[in-house]
């Protein structure tokens, strides 16, 4: 039986700021959507309320062992001026593959959309329409519990929260971003939590984040925990290479996590019948075929930022710049594409779009 929503109105509507200001995730809208959950009733009490702050014990565990999963997905506007969501069933699955690894009770997949839909149309109008811009929908899952003591929580709360946004890194969309290849810290061990959108890994990426941006650099690209040698992704991207004609992406492992552009670039890959490869690459591969003029492109994928090109590559004192491209690039095909299908500006042909 479908659950119903409810919804408490808020009284005062927040002013909405013009979209060269919205930036990232810094503005939020009037109404969130909360859910919780408790060992006698299980997920209960969806409803909709008025965006405010929480009250929560001190003792609450998610304070202490970081017990917190999150997703990230988007709602854009169409020309006609329709909403629309890119491929959420993908991320309420992913939602709930983090549930599992983190021991959280998962979530009834079909009420998570319903909620993000209810949540969205009633704050249509935050969704804005400017070129770059969408509302950011971030669904997350903290354990409440007033206990101290590791072991997983008796009560939880799921709640969703939205952000209308610009560009991730700030200015041009497909503007090439600069990485430094991480080699004194990890990201994610295997059997570890990497595979997981799970809070802590961004929490125990900060420091090297910090390091490379002193330096000059937009993000790190990580390396397998095991050998420092095998690329892995970027801080919230996965990461992709051009190397003589063919796309190559470091395969799921186990500690990369699954990224929705990732999969749905693989996807448009394969429908072009462009040579792609999901496999093990090393750094060393990938400066290898640069000396051996080979590297044809090198680019992330992720929600945030769709698709980045990669400008500059640093590793090992080298230190390597990828010019722009003169003929059009495989990474501006797959954001034309991309964004054509989230924008609803092209047809769809792989029902992505909700
Ligand atoms: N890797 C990490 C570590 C991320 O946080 C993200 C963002 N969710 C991605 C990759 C890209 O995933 P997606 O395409 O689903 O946004």
């Amino acid at each position: 039986m479908k659950q119903v929503i409810d919804f408490v109105k808020a009284n005062l509507e927040k002013e909405k700021q013009p979209a060269h200001a919205l930036g990232f995730g810094k503005y939020f809208t009037d109404h969130m959507f909360m859910m919780d959950y408790n060992e006698e009733q299980g997920w209960h009490e969806p409803r909709i309320l008025p965006y405010q702050p929480l009250t929560m014990e001190p003792s609450s565990m998610v304070f202490h062992y970081g017990q917190a999963i999150f997703e990230g997905l988007k709602a854009y506007r169409t020309p006609e001026g329709k909403i629309q969501l890119f491929r959420p069933d993908k991320n309420i699955e992913r939602l709930n593959f983090s549930c599992q690894r983190m021991s959280i009770p998962t979530l009834d997949e079909a009420l998570v959309l319903d909620a993000i839909t209810q949540l969205v149309t009633i704050e249509k109008d935050w969704v804005p329409s400017e070129e770059g811009t969408s509302l950011y929908i971030r669904p997350f899952i903290i354990a409440t519990e007033p206990y101290l003591g590791v072991r997983p929580s008796k009560r939880y709360k799921f709640m969703i929260i939205l952000s209308p946004v610009g560009s991730y890194y700030g200015g041009d969309q497909l503007k090439p971003v600069k990485i430094h290849v991480e080699e004194n810290y990890v990201r994610a061990v295997k059997g570890g939590v990497g595979h997981v959108k799970t809070s802590g890994n961004y929490a125990a990426s900060l420091k090297a984040q910090e390091e490379a941006e002193a330096q000059g650099y937009d993000q790190v690209l990580w390396l397998d925990a095991k050998e420092n040698k095998y690329v892995e992704e970027v801080g919230s991207m996965n990461i992709f290479f051009k190397i003589n004609g063919e796309v190559v992406t470091p395969e799921l492992n186990g500690s990369i996590l699954g990224g929705i552009t990732r999969s749905s670039c693989l996807q448009l890959l394969d429908y072009w019948n462009f040579p792609v490869s999901e496999r093990r690459i090393s750094i060393e591969e990938v400066f290898e075929a640069y000396y051996r003029g080979e590297l044809e492109e090198a680019f992330g994928a992720g929600t945030a930022a769709v698709i980045s090109p990669v400008g500059e590559l640093s590793w090992n004192n080298q230190k390597i710049t990828l010019p722009p491209s003169e003929t059009e690039t495989i990474a501006k095909r797959l954001y034309d594409a991309i964004t054509n299908i989230q924008l609803g500006k092209e047809p769809d042909p792989f029902q992505w779009t909700v």
